[in-house]
């Protein structure tokens, strides 16, 4: 069942019977008011219903309000989304102008540094308490200025006390999630989007799903909005996100999108758009799965529909079914088109690994170094490796938690430097990016059996 709770962010309805929104953020430096707002205009003008900013501490608050008063000037009336981590007080600064503030449940009060510690039921539901009454004035600001929260949970950035109790998994998610919705029941506070974001399709399809579950069960399901983060860009971010956030809306679950790519924002909406609209035109009685294959045929020329059409299909097909292979038919297509789609879609849903998997955000404020040149070149120098995973990340605050099970990973750090690690671990101090894509080889060459 969709959501069955509808409001207003903005002029744009969210919720129940209202169409699914499109949104983007920008990868523009929040303190660059002119260079903001010129890529908010190319966003709009590509199809973004809402566009989100990073604010990443205090400094970026004043400059947020001028580029929304800039925006409104020039006459755009599109809802401002303030992305915030690790800082209550930014949330609370920006609560009382922007249209919607999105929250990590992960870093609002608590922390991740991958600390191992075993709580006591009643200090773990004292650390609750503490996230609670901390969040009590942004409740009031939000509500006293019309405000809509994101509640906004990513597997990469659980909080280690999450962690500790419930693992890396869907479930933690989730629970991550409740803990939140009771918070703002107690606060009477009801104007919230929820999203349960991983890089990989199956675990944000499953705890959003187990969300929406638990939501039904409480009486009130909340806007959900959908995304796969970190699905990289050209064909393979496409298709990721056309298997995960298609599934879902394929099923019938989804309020608003946004479709991450790493690639310029205003590429995102086009496609997202598309998505929408080529979804609501299939049916899950489509999936013809015999054995554990998904036959899936269809005669359809316009190569983006047919890509949409064919991932949405396995990726609701892999988690209904749990199906381990994938055939297409699409006598518009060739021989070779049909097996090339295959093997990415397999590869987007990780049932059938054939080449590198490369994990990288699309993004934002933070970053520092052109990240769109950098997984272009480690593409290309990492191609083959199949069941091998690179990260390419923007920054360090929130990269190498995102990148969580990727084999090796290039971090942004500071002035076009970047940093190499292994898993978790760093192994170098801000570098070059020539010079870490060398370490990268021979790291690769070092560890090269399996890949
Ligand atoms: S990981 Fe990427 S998208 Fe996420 S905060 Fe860092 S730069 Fe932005």
């Amino acid at each position: 069942m969709h959501s069955n709770v509808q409001f207003e962010i903005g002029r744009l309805a969210i919720g129940g019977d209202a169409p699914v929104v499109v949104q983007s953020m920008t990868n523009t430096d929040t303190l660059d008011v002119a260079a903001s707002v010129a890529q908010c205009e190319r966003m709009i003008a590509a199809g973004a219903q809402m566009v989100r900013l990073t604010v990443p501490t205090m400094r970026e608050v004043e400059p947020l309000a001028q580029i929304q008063q800039q925006l409104r000037q020039k006459g755009y009336d599109t809802p401002i989304v303030a992305d915030v981590h690790f800082n209550p007080k930014v949330a609370e600064a920006v609560a009382s102008f922007v249209e919607k503030v999105r929250i990590n449940p992960g870093n609002y009060t608590d922390k991740r540094v991958f600390a191992s510690f075993t709580m006591t039921d009643d200090e773990y539901a004292e650390a609750v308490q503490r996230m609670a009454e901390r969040a009590r004035p942004l409740f009031e600001i939000c509500r006293a200025h019309g405000t809509a929260l994101r509640i906004g949970i990513n597997q990469g950035s659980l909080c280690d006390r999450i962690l500790n109790r419930y693992g890396n998994t869907p479930e933690a998610m989730v629970q991550s999630a409740l803990e939140w919705l009771d918070i703002c029941d107690k606060a009477d506070f009801h104007k919230m989007v929820i999203s349960m974001k991983s890089s990989n399709v199956q675990t944000m399809m499953e705890a959003t799903l187990r969300l929406q579950e638990a939501m039904q069960q409480r009486g009130q399901v909340y806007p959900l909005h959908l995304g796969v983060t970190e699905a990289g860009c050209g064909l393979e971010g496409r298709v990721k996100s056309a298997a995960g956030i298609g599934a879902l809306l394929l099923m019938g679950v989804g309020d608003t999108i946004r479709v991450s790519l790493t690639e310029p924002p205003e590429n995102e909406t086009p496609f997202a758009h598309r998505l929408v609209q080529t979804v609501s035109t299939l049916r899950p009685e489509e999936a013809v799965v015999k054995g554990q294959t998904l036959y899936y045929s269809a005669s359809v020329a316009d190569p983006e529909q047919w890509m949409i059409s064919a991932a949405a299909m396995a990726g609701y097909a892999y988690y209904r079914y749990h199906i381990k292979d994938l055939v297409l038919e699409n006598d518009c297509m060739t021989a070779q088109q049909l097996e090339d789609l295959q093997a990415t879609i397999l590869q987007a849903c990780r049932i059938r690994m054939s080449k590198t998997e490369f994990i990288s955000c699309p993004s934002c404020g933070r970053t520092q170094y052109d990240i769109q040149s950098v997984v272009a070149l480690v593409k290309e120098r990492f191609a083959d490796h199949p069941g091998l995973k690179i990260g390419v990340m923007g920054c360090i605050v929130n990269g190498p938690g995102e990148m969580a099970d990727a084999d090796y990973g290039i971090v942004g750090a500071s002035q076009g430097l970047v940093c190499v690690y292994k898993a978790k671990e760093k192994l170098t101090n801000p570098i070059p990016v020539p010079e870490a894509l060398d370490m990268l080889e021979t790291l690769i060459a070092e560890t090269a059996v399996g890949y």
